[in-house]
């Protein structure tokens, strides 16, 4: 059966080469402990503990599935067992404040951890995935009395959390939620009604679960302005704070689903549940979306975690499986054939698979970076800090999570056309890969709605391009810097004219936008896209500027592996970059060819 090795060295390049994380720490209050020596203690552990606990689980998870009985669910064998090592190791506390029990460490230290955890098992990961939202939450908008009530036994682990937005009619148009929240005589509220696709909405892992739920006040103004957030404890905590009477909120049903099966995904009914206001009154939606930028980076790990297991599946079984001869002539004589490995179009998708799996976990880390300065100025109250880096991170957030999870499932695909009609066996572990990795295009925010966002919302409305010219301004410093080194010098110069065409387009579609409002819609995917492989391309860059320094002055690494950074820049910018031009085109022809036909003239059945 095969198992995931945590990709340590590709890390280590990044953390200590590429993004000067040591500096990068010292620079945070909270990198006071993070120093390089707990830092790779912490990712050895870490990846110790995906290879040896979570990684044999994911398929049996998958075959086994979630049940439901009696109105509760219990997860695959093994995943109470898994859950408590987790919890007992402390990761769930890992960057949580160290006033709750956590350890204090920058938030880009658990996205590390999550990269790692998600990739050995991505069903597994999203149940302490989700606390984490609920935790956020919690520390952000939480009362000190529901800080010290709940923060403590999720941060240990003892409970989870879960994110209740989606309703049957209604999960990217949350304006429409109609969960009610009636108001009590004590202080608390009673909550009605029924969230659909809760991810961890039922489990056996924790003695508690602590559900932040969107609902509606009697009168509130109707639309997104009238929405509160509310906590629903599974277990109302007693005086003591440990876990007293049932609350009325049940698992209904588990939905059967493509992926993802040790995941439990619920129908929750909420009937008359005790629930209490969670932030200001009809401001759950901010409540909810303060810490979305994080939550976002998230889900982008699940485009770069299936790239990477994918990858190292299908790598193995091509230097192992064998067929034909090479073209160039016989590669292993003495075999009776030679292995995949030395057929160009096999490594034409092994490569595409670790650009994306690299390319997007350097685009990760990069942006971690900021997270850790926008959770700092949050968590010590510098408002101004916090908005800089969130806007930062903000025009950023959707172009991870929407061009990584895209790529993430190209890479998946990939990996089952390596291993050819074995792929789509279950046995190999790549079909579960491809069902796993579907899910993450779709939820936090569907591609559609990242590429909205991005476009209509951080470019055009609210910087008129501003976002655009900032970042690519360093991109543009960073390009400049390397045109004299021959090996760096065409990519850097491609790269130098990408800035520019991408404010043009921009400019261009502001114009046809002014003209044409459905442009913004038409346009946003391809933007999305466009931006994601030049993001990408600047990130290769930045790793290959790394390879090349020290392949002249020496570096923590072997030359092999600075080669082989070199080499995939080289294969990103030939292969995969120039997709960004036909997303150019795309995006600047009219709305005209997508609206002109009539919904009944669509199709000519019947
Ligand atoms: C396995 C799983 C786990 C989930 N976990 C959770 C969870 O824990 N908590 C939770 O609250 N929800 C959860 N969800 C719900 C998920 O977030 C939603 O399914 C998602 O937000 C999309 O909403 P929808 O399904 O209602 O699709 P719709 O909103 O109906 O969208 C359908 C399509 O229309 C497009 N579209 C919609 N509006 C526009 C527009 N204005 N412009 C252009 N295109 C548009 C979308 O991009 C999409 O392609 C989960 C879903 C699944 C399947």
């Amino acid at each position: 059966m095969p198992v995931y090795k945590a990709p340590l060295r590709d890390m280590k390049f990044l953390l200590n080469e590429v993004f000067d994380y040591p500096g990068h720490y010292a620079t945070l209050t909270s990198g006071e402990n993070a120093t390089p020596d707990i830092v790779d203690a912490i990712l050895g552990e870490c990846g110790k503990f995906c290879e040896e606990v979570l990684s044999p689980l994911y398929l049996s998870g998958d075959e086994e599935g979630c049940k439901l009985d009696n109105g509760e669910v219990t997860t695959p064998a093994g995943y109470r067992d898994a859950y408590q090592q987790y919890a007992m190791g402390g990761w769930q506390g890992l960057s949580a404040p160290e006033e709750y029990g956590g350890q204090g460490l920058p938030a880009s230290m658990g996205l590390l951890k999550q990269e790692m955890m998600g990739t050995a098992n991505w069903p597994f990961s999203m149940y302490p995935g989700l606390s984490l939202g609920a935790m956020n939450t919690i520390f952000l908008h939480g009362t000190e009395d529901q800080k010290q009530t709940y923060l403590a036994p999720l941060t240990e682990g003892r409970w989870a959390g879960t994110m209740c937005l989606t309703e049957p009619q209604c999960g990217t148009d949350l304006g429409q939620v109609k969960t009610k929240a009636e108001p009590q005589a004590d202080g608390s509220y009673r909550l009605t009604g029924t969230k659909i696709f809760i991810s961890s909405g039922d489990h056996d892992l924790t003695e508690n679960i602590v559900h932040i739920v969107l609902a509606r006040l009697p009168d509130a103004p109707k639309g997104t302005r009238g929405i509160s957030l509310f906590i629903v404890p599974k277990f109302l905590p007693d005086s003591n704070g440990d876990v007293g009477e049932r609350n009325g909120v049940v698992c209904g049903s588990l939905e059967k689903k493509m992926g993802i099966k040790a995941s439990a995904t619920c129908v929750l009914n909420f009937d008359g549940a005790t629930g209490f206001l969670i932030g200001p009154e009809n401001e759950g939606l901010n409540c909810m979306f303060t810490f979305m930028n994080t939550a976002r980076i998230g889900t982008a790990i699940q485009g770069v975690g299936p790239a990477e297991l994918s990858y190292q599946w299908a790598l193995a079984y091509a230097k192992d499986r064998r067929s034909m001869r090479a073209l160039s002539g016989k590669k292993e004589p003495d075999q009776v054939a030679d292995s995949l490995i030395h057929h160009a179009d096999v490594r034409r998708m092994l490569l595409t698979q670790k650009a994306i799996a690299e390319g997007g976990r350097a685009m990760l880390y990069y942006s971690a970076r900021l997270a850790d300065h926008m959770v700092e100025g949050f968590t010590e109250g510098d408002d101004k800090k916090a908005e800089k880096y969130d806007d930062k991170l903000g025009f950023l957030t959707p172009i991870l999570k929407g061009f990584l999870t895209e790529l993430g499932c190209e890479a998946a695909n990939l990996g089952v056309q390596v291993f050819g009609g074995h792929g789509y066996i279950r046995e190999h572990g790549m079909e579960q890969i491809v069902r796993d990795t579907r899910i993450a295009t779709l939820y936090e925010g569907t591609t559609g709605i990242q590429a909205l966002d991005l476009l209509g919302r951080k470019v055009l409305l609210t910087t008129q391009g501003g976002a655009v010219r900032e970042f690519t301004l360093n991109i543009a410093n960073f390009a400049r810097k390397h045109l004299t080194d021959k090996r760096l010098r065409p990519w850097a110069l491609e790269l130098l004219k990408l800035t520019g065409q991408w404010n043009l387009l921009t400019v261009r579609i502001m114009l046809a936008a002014r003209k044409d409002r459905d442009v913004v819609s038409s346009a946003s995917y391809d933007f999305l896209m466009y931006s994601g492989y030049v993001t990408m391309a600047y990130i290769w860059l930045r790793q290959a500027a790394v390879a090349v320094d020290k392949l002249d002055n020496g570096g923590e690494e072997s030359t092999g592996f600075y080669q082989a950074k070199l080499a995939t820049t080289e294969f990103y910018f030939e292969r995969l970059l120039p997709r960004a031009q036909s997303h150019a085109t795309s995006m600047l022809s009219p709305s005209k060819n997508l609206m002109q036909l009539d919904a009944e003239d669509l199709a000519f059945t019947g």
